[in-house]
């Protein structure tokens, strides 16, 4: 998990939202390998191991069915220019390579991804959590896999964290949300605006 990640955390568990508080055991150069996340309101902690923030229950999502191009994604997304975060869930967190080289400088958050898929933090960081544990309007975008934007409720928490005026993306049926001005669909995909 990339350090500076931190800072955008939020606690999973369901009382307004909080940070979290970084205690570190193993930092290499700017990854957290291993220490533990609390929360000052609730008093969890939450365990990063082997550089994944493991922050409660997790769906885990298969491997896609499909290889995901990332060009078509990064397109999507409709990024310009480095800095801050996107986040990829679920089984879209499979075509991170591919968003990093379209995106340089740009930090990915793959939350909840097939389980095959390694930190790479500060490139990529691993969370896994029963909902997108990151600050309301705190990421420039999020890639929604198909059994992530099937689920109204994972579409909800993907807008809550996105910046207003930039994109959600998902694969599957088009949500009817308010605060998603739906854009385009393609080729079974959705780009929605925040509001
Ligand atoms: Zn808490």
């Amino acid at each position: 998990m990339f350090i500076e990640l931190t800072d955008h955390l939020r606690c999973p568990a369901d009382h307004p939202e909080q940070y979290l508080v970084l205690l570190p055991e193993r930092v290499v150069e700017r990854s957290v390998i291993a220490g533990r996340l609390g929360c000052p309101v609730c008093g969890r902690t939450y365990a990063v191991t082997e550089g994944i923030a493991e922050l409660g229950n997790a769906l885990v999502a298969p491997a896609p069915e499909a290889p995901l191009d990332p060009m078509a994604m990064h397109v999507l997304l409709g990024l310009t220019g480095p800095g801050g975060y996107a986040v990829l869930v679920g089984s879209a967190a499979a075509a991170w390579r591919g968003m990093a080289e379209h995106n340089p400088g740009v930090a990915l958050v793959a939350v909840n991804p097939p389980p095959e898929l390694p930190d790479a933090a500060p490139v990529l960081s691993v969370v896994r959590a029963p909902l997108i544990p990151l600050k309301t309007r705190s990421t420039r975008g999020v890639v929604l896999g198909p059994e992530f934007a099937a689920d109204p409720a994972w579409v909800r928490d993907a807008a809550r964290v996105t910046l207003p005026g930039l994109r959600v993306v998902g694969q599957g049926p088009s949500p009817r949300m308010g605060d998603l001005e739906v854009l385009a669909t393609a080729e079974g995909w959705w780009v929605a605006a925040k509001r």
